[in-house]
């Protein structure tokens, strides 16, 4: 391997750099440090220093005599002087009652020198350069002074602990994994009919919806070794490391069939190859193609399963997705209305409960909420209880805990002056008034005008009573015209426009947006395609797929849309001017209302 030589280099370099550096330090450094304390001085200012009586002490040594003496500050300091041959010295040492003796010369041997010098220090500095490298490899994670040998890490985790009673609402995607897990568990069977398991299946699925659990929970059901790696861990710093990598992955998993390897995050090495990169994607196109004749290399029969996730499916390579690869896609999707309330009393197992706890409630006012958010949402509530001092979790722990997931904290110091209160009173109430005047929205849950630390100033929650698969023409209109009923309430009671409506504005343009471009719900454009969605697990960017001249009469009909809409609300409101006021000022004087309170002063 050519790769191998180069990253001994720097190791030579360090010991050059090394040796000139103890040799500086013997040279000049060491030896002034050494002197700095002692004044050298000439035999003159010696013997005057004798006849003067500063002269304490004197030792007299082979080449010269040392002696210390009050300077002018009448502090006590070292000196020497050369030797000179003064047969008076010790006459004139005595008369002046120094004490004085001479040396016995004890030089250290050669040997003690020359290790103290020369053989220490260098191994000081080789102490601390071998510390340095250790760590240096630990955080890139590997030995990657030393790769292409054989020192395979050993990905091989034993017992992962889940099984599938730990998902919840993934229903279909366990099913087709517990076909996997009886392979595992039994592979003679479908080899005895003919039947070959598909090598690979790829779990797709936004964030947070239970991919990797699932793939740890088919380990732990099968109970095989379970192989784990990350796409992020096979990018690294040196070309060819990626590759060698899946090479030992795979060389272990056939050892130890029947097993299962997974690759979390596969899109880091499967993404599209294209010539369109710049430099350093060499070593990510060298790891796709090492894995790609891994898989097709290995024998299927012999038991060996690889899974993995993505949430960007659309963006790896073709050649990853074809027959014999990773041909089964296993779609881990956002759980609906009851995988949320199961996902929910999953979760809740591990903490202790009051007794009368509505999970359903608590799912209908998380439409849209991930396995991850929902797992996070009892621990809020269990945080809460704490915090309240109780022993045991109540509804309201679990209902807080949704606006703070939602919404953030509650931000009680927020200081909010009593006119901008009242219009973001009205303005919520307004929201709500529209919602609940239109027969096909969903009913009030809770207004609020608690400020939280998203930002949110107040809100209006509505919460449904099943859950619609579709959304019909009305629904989204009625739903542009619910966020257009904020400002609408402004306008009619205050004249005036405040900021407080950025997020509904841009809330209602992204509905009437979809409608025009993707959701045929507009006259003009019929059932044309004006928009494609990419991404569509992580938001989903949307680029034009139109003419400029087509493009500018999209932004007409959306604004006809929301034009439209603002006008019912206001109309809407205008008819219940009397109850938006009523209700205004007791949210206002309440702070939080529930639905029933709204829906009873509404029809009084
Ligand atoms: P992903 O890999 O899809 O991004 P994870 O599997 O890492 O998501 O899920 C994160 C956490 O969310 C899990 O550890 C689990 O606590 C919780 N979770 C997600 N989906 C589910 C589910 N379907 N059932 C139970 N818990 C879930
Ligand atoms: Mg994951
Ligand atoms: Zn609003």
């Amino acid at each position: 391997m050519k790769e191998d030589k180069n990253p001994k280099k720097p190791i030579i370099y360090y010991y050059i750099i090394t040796l000139v550096v103890v040799l500086i330090l013997n040279a000049y450094v060491f030896p002034s440090v050494l002197k700095q304390e002692i004044t050298q001085v000439d035999y003159g200012t010696f013997l005057t220093q004798i006849e003067n009586n500063k002269v304490k002490t004197a030792e007299i040594q082979e080449n010269q005599i040392a002696f210390t003496a009050n300077n002018d500050a009448g502090k006590e300091s070292i000196y020497v002087t050369g030797r000179v041959d003064d047969p008076e010295l010790v006459n004139r040492l005595h008369t002046a009652q120094v004490k004085f003796s001479k040396v016995i010369p004890k030089e250290n041997s050669p040997l003690t020198n020359f290790i103290l010098s020369w053989v220490l220090p260098i191994i000081i500095f080789i102490g601390i350069g071998q510390m340095l490298t250790n760590s240096m490899q630990k955080r890139m994670g590997g030995n990657s002074m030393t790769f292409g040998k054989s020192n395979a890490k050993v990905y091989v985790e034993a017992q992962t602990g889940k099984t599938f009673l730990d998902v919840a609402g993934q229903d279909e995607a366990k099913e087709a994994l517990s076909e996997i897990v009886d392979f595992l568990h039994n592979p003679g069977k479908y080899k005895e009919i003919g039947a070959i398991m598909p090598k690979g299946a790829l779990l797709v699925g936004p964030p947070g919806t239970g991919k990797t659990l699932l793939a740890k929970a088919v380990a732990g059901e099968s109970k095989v070794p379970f192989f784990s790696i990350s796409g992020s861990e096979f990018v690294e710093m040196f070309v060819g490391m990626g590759a060698a990598r899946v090479r030992d992955l795979f060389k272990q998993a056939q050892a130890k069939a029947p097993c299962i390897v997974f690759i979390d995050e596969i899109d880091t090495i499967g993404k599209k190859r294209d010539n369109g990169g710049i430099g350093g994607n060499d070593e990510r196109e060298q790891t796709l193609n090492q894995l790609l004749t891994e898989m097709d290399g290995f024998n299927g029969e012999k038991g060996v399963v690889i899974l993995a996730a993505t949430n960007r499916p659309d963006s790896l390579d073709k050649a990853l997705l074809r027959p014999g690869r990773f041909d089964r896609r296993v779609p881990v999707e956002l759980p609906d209305l009851a995988g949320r309330e199961a996902i929910l009393k999953v979760h809740a197992k591990k903490i202790k409960l009051s007794s009368n706890i509505d999970f359903n409630e608590i799912a209908r006012a998380t439409s849209g909420a991930s396995g991850a958010e929902l797992a996070n949402i009892i621990n809020e509530g269990a945080l809460r209880a704490v915090k309240c001092g109780r022993k045991y979790v109540e509804q309201s722990d679990l209902e807080e805990a949704v606006e703070v997931v939602i919404a953030g904290y509650q931000k009680k110091g927020a200081v909010i002056s009593p006119k901008e209160k009242q219009i973001i009173a009205y303005h919520e109430i307004g929201h709500a008034i529209v919602a609940a005047k239109q027969a096909e929205s969903a009913p009030v849950h809770k207004i609020t005008i608690i400020p939280r630390t998203s930002g949110a100033l107040g809100y209006t929650m509505q919460v449904s009573e099943n859950e619609n698969v579709l959304m019909t023409k009305e629904e989204a209109t009625n739903k542009i015209a619910t966020f257009t009923g904020g400002r609408a309430a402004e306008e009619l009671v205050f004249g005036t426009y405040t900021s407080g409506a950025s997020n509904d504005i841009e809330q209602a343009t992204k509905i009437a947006r979809a409608m025009v471009t993707r959701l045929g719900m507009s006259k003009s454009f019929d059932m044309m395609a004006l928009e494609t969605v990419s991404n569509q697990y992580l938001g989903g960017d949307s680029s034009l797929a139109c003419s400029p001249e087509t493009a500018s009469k999209i932004d007409g009909e959306v604004l006809a849309i929301i034009k439209n809409a603002h006008e019912k609300a206001i109309n809407i409101l205008k008819e219940n001017i009397e109850k938006l006021h009523t209700l205004s000022s007791y949210l206002l004087e309440k702070e939080t209302i529930t639905g029933d309170e709204f829906m009873r002063i509404l029809q009084s």
